[in-house]
Parts: structure tokens; sequence; C-alpha cells
């Protein structure tokens, strides 16, 4: 399963995760998920991330961390060519050592 993280400006809805956990932990542990982040949201949700973490250290989840840049860009409107991480201005990711 990939889950985006990028938009949201909330906290992560954990229950989306607990609820992966319980379903498919008996089928596979750790359960396997990719996560794409921003830079900016690392930023944003430390508290997030490390939860995130420290399943991953508790062996209940196992993550593959998507490079989506330090900040790209969505519109609902805007065709698909022209958004995400195609959105004109996204640049890769340089954190930490950012500008
Ligand atoms: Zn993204």
């Amino acid at each position: 399963m990939t889950v985006d993280l990028c938009p949201s400006r909330h906290p992560l809805d954990r229950i989306v995760f607990t609820g992966l956990i319980k379903e498919l932990s008996g089928v596979e542990k750790p359960v396997p998920l990719a996560i794409a982040i921003t830079g900016r949201w690392i930023d944003r949700h430390p508290a997030d991330l490390k939860w995130l973490d420290s399943l991953v250290t508790a062996g209940i989840l196992s993550i593959v961390w998507i490079n989506h840049s330090y900040n790209h860009y969505t519109g609902k409107d805007v065709p698909l060519k022209n958004n995400f991480m195609l959105a004109p201005g996204t640049e890769s990711w340089t954190y930490p050592d950012r500008k």
C-alpha cells in the first residue's frame, strides 16, 4: 500500500495506520508500506514521524520512504502533467542541507 502524506496540513490520522496494522499484521509482519513525504511535512509533523518510526523500530511496520521533494504543490483542478511532483517549481529534496 502506498500513502502520500504531503498535502496534509493536519495531524496524521493515525487510525488509518492502526487500522491497517490490525487488518494486515495477521497476514504479514511487519506490515509493508510505502509512504511519500516532503521535507515540509517532516518539519511540520515531528511527533507523527517519531510515532511512525517507533512502529518500525518495534517491528510492526516496514516503511519505504518516498522522497516527494521539499515541497510539491497540488491543485484540485490542475491537470496531472502540471500537478504533484510535476508542478512547476518542484525541486529535488535537499533536506537538511537546503538553503
Ligand atoms: Zn507527495
